[in-house]
C-alpha cells in the first residue's frame, strides 16, 4: 500500500512540477508576444547610442544605459567588468567627400575604423591618383616619393554586377530538415571550403596589404580611398583599418567609399580626365582607459541549494562603425534585456540565478566573453578550472541578426538535445522545432564551448543579414523586424527559465584537453 501511496505522491509531483512549467510558459508567450519592450531596448542600443565600435564614446553611450536599465528592472550587481586589456577606443568626427572636378558630386564614404584625420584643420582639395602595382616591389619603384599629401587609390578590377535574388530570406522546411538530420561532426574543426590554390591567394593578398600599409605610413599620402567588397546599392562593408593597440601610431587617414562611386572615380581617371577631390576627415582616439568592459547584472536564485548555480545569457554590445549596429548586435542584446524583463514581468521565481551578459571586442576576436571566460571559469591554455567552472548550468548567446529562431545549434551536446526538443513543443506553432547536432561558430558562445561549459547559440532566419546589414552602413534600426524579436525574446525568456528550474543541469561534453599556447583558435 505504502508503495502505491508514493507512487501516487511521485506522480501527483510530476504533474504538479508540468502543470507549474506549463502555467510559466503561458506567461512568458503572453507578457513576450503582446507586451513586448524589444524595440524599446533596441532604439536605445542603435539611434540613441550611435555606433557601439568597442571602447568608443557610443559604446559606453550604450553599455552604460543597460547596465542601468537593467539594475531599473530590478537586477543586482548591473556594472561594467573589465576583462583585461584592449586597447585604444576611437569614433569618427567629420567624414565629408566630394568630386570637385570635372563636375560636383558628393560621394558616400566612411572612415576606416581606428584610422586617422586629413591634414589641417580645413578640408584638403588634392587630385585623385590611382596606384596601380602587382606587388610591393612596383610599388616602391613607380611610387615611393610621389604620393606624400596626395589623395591616392588602388586600381579595382571589380564590376558591379546586378542581384537577381531577394535580399531577405528564412529557413525554408528541407532546409530545417536537413539541419535536424545532421549526423555528429567527429572532427575538431569544421573543414572549410577553399582549395589550396585559393587559400594561397588569400594569403597573397593579405601580404600585399600589409605591405600597401607600410607603405602608406612611410609615404604619408593625406588621404587613402578604399573600396567596399561586395557592396553595392550604396552599401558599404565596412570594418577596420588601423590598429587599437597601446602603442600604435594614430596616421594616415583611409576611407572607405561606395562602390559605384569608387568604380566612376576610377573610370574617369583612366580615361584620362583630372579628378579632384575635396576631403575633410577628422578622428578621435581614446587612450585614457585601455581596458575592455562587459556589461554584466544578475537576478539571484531562490532556492537555497541551487541559487549557486547559474545560467548565463548574453549576445555582444560592440559594433562596427558604419552604421548602428542593430542587427549585429543591438538585436541579440536587444532579445537577452527583453528576456530578462519577460522572466521579471511576469512575477517568475527562478531557482538558479541567472546573469546576463554584454560582451564587448567580439568583432576584434570574441574578446569580451573569452576574457570573461578566462576571468571566471578556465583558460582554455591550461584548463585549469575555477570553483566556478562546475557552477554554470549553459550559456545561451543570440548573434545572427534580426531574424526569429527556428531552433538551436547543440554544438555537439547530443545530451542536450531531448531537452532541448521538449522545451521547443510549445513553440512549434511560432516556427521554432529544429534542433541540430551541428556547430555554428563566429560568435561568443565559443567562448564556453571552448573550456567545457555548455554554450548554445539559436538558429535563427537570415532576413537581410549576409546580403544586406551584416557590418555594414545599412545595419540601422530600420531593418529589425519587431515581430521576430518578439518571439526570440519570448522563446529564450523560456529557456533561461526552464534552465533555471529544473533538477539537474545542462549535461556536458567531454572536458576539453588544455590547447596550450600558440593556438589561438576556438
Ligand atoms: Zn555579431
Amino acid at each position: 500500500m505504502k508503495k502505491y501511496f508514493l507512487l501516487l505522491l511521485f506522480f501527483v509531483g510530476l504533474i504538479n512540477v508540468t502543470t507549474a512549467q506549463t502555467d510559466a510558459t503561458e506567461k512568458i508567450k503572453k507578457e513576450g508576444l503582446s507586451n513586448s519592450k524589444v524595440m524599446d531596448f533596441a532604439f536605445h542600443l542603435t539611434d540613441a547610442s550611435g555606433p557601439r565600435l568597442t571602447n568608443s564614446p557610443g559604446f559606453f553611450r550604450a553599455a552604460n544605459w543597460a547596465k542601468d536599465e537593467l539594475a531599473k528592472m530590478g537586477l543586482t550587481n548591473a556594472k561594467l567588468e573589465p576583462w583585461g586589456d584592449f586597447g585604444k577606443g576611437w569614433e569618427q568626427n567629420k567624414c565629408y567627400l566630394a568630386v570637385t572636378a570635372p563636375y560636383y558630386f558628393p560621394v558616400v564614404a566612411i572612415p576606416r575604423a581606428w584610422t586617422g584625420s586629413t591634414p589641417g584643420k580645413r578640408s584638403i582639395n588634392e587630385e585623385v591618383m590611382i596606384i596601380r602595382a602587382k606587388d610591393s616591389a612596383e610599388l616602391y619603384q613607380n611610387y615611393a616619393g610621389k604620393v606624400k599629401g596626395k589623395i591616392i587609390m588602388i586600381y579595382s578590377p571589380d564590376t558591379l554586377k546586378p542581384s537577381f535574388t531577394a535580399d531577405g530570406s528564412r529557413f525554408t522546411d528541407d532546409e530545417l530538415l536537413k539541419m535536424a538530420n545532421s549526423k555528429p561532426d567527429t572532427s575538431r574543426r569544421q573543414a572549410n571550403n577553399f582549395t589550396p590554390e585559393q587559400m594561397a591567394a588569400a594569403r597573397q593578398r593579405q601580404a600585399l596589404q600589409r605591405q600597401m600599409g607600410d607603405f602608406y605610413k612611410n609615404e604619408k599620402p593625406a588621404l587613402v580611398l578604399s573600396m567596399s567588397r561586395a557592396g553595392n546599392d550604396g552599401t558599404l562593408f565596412v570594418q577596420g583599418g588601423g590598429s587599437y593597440a597601446k602603442d600604435a601610431e594614430n596616421n594616415y587617414a583611409y576611407v572607405m567609399l561606395s562602390s559605384d562611386d569608387y568604380l566612376r572615380i576610377q573610370r574617369l581617371i583612366l580615361s584620362g580626365q583630372k579628378v579632384q577631390m575635396e576631403a575633410d576627415v577628422k578622428t578621435t582616439f581614446y587612450e585614457d582607459d585601455l581596458k575592455g568592459y562587459d556589461v554584466v547584472a544578475e537576478i539571484p536564485g531562490t532556492d537555497p541549494v541551487l541559487k549557486d548555480e547559474w545560467v548565463i545569457i548574453g549576445g555582444h554590445l560592440d559594433s562596427w562603425q558604419g552604421a548602428t549596429g542593430a542587427t549585429d548586435n543591438a538585436a541579440g542584446c536587444s532579445v537577452m534585456m527583453e528576456a530578462i524583463r519577460i522572466i521579471k514581468a511576469s512575477g517568475l521565481q527562478p531557482r538558479r540565478s541567472i546573469r546576463i551578459c554584454l560582451w564587448s571586442g567580439e568583432e576584434q576576436g570574441l574578446l569580451g566573453s573569452r576574457g570573461y571566460v578566462k576571468n571566471h571559469f578556465a583558460d582554455p591554455v591550461d584548463m585549469v578550472l575555477k570553483p566556478e567552472h562546475s557552477k554554470v548550468s549553459a550559456y545561451y548567446n543570440l548573434d545572427n541578426g534580426t531574424g526569429k529562431i527556428r531552433g538551436i545549434y547543440l554544438q555537439g551536446n547530443k545530451d542536450a538535445g531531448p531537452i532541448f526538443t521538449k522545451w521547443l513543443e510549445p513553440f512549434h506553432d511560432l516556427g521554432a522545432q529544429t534542433v541540430t547536432i551541428d556547430n555554428t561558430g563566429g560568435t561568443d558562445h565559443q567562448a564556453f564551448d571552448a573550456v567545457g561549459i555548455p554554450g548554445f547559440q539559436f538558429i535563427q532566419d537570415a532576413i537581410e543579414y549576409d546580403t544586406r546589414t551584416h557590418h555594414t552602413n545599412m545595419d540601422t534600426y530600420d531593418h529589425l523586424v519587431p515581430a521576430d524579436l518578439a518571439q526570440a525574446s519570448t522563446i529564450i525568456a523560456s529557456f533561461v527559465y526552464n534552465t533555471a528550474q529544473q533538477d539537474e543541469m545542462i549535461p556536458r561534453k567531454t572536458l576539453p584537453k588544455p590547447r596550450g599556447t600558440g593556438n589561438r583558435g576556438f
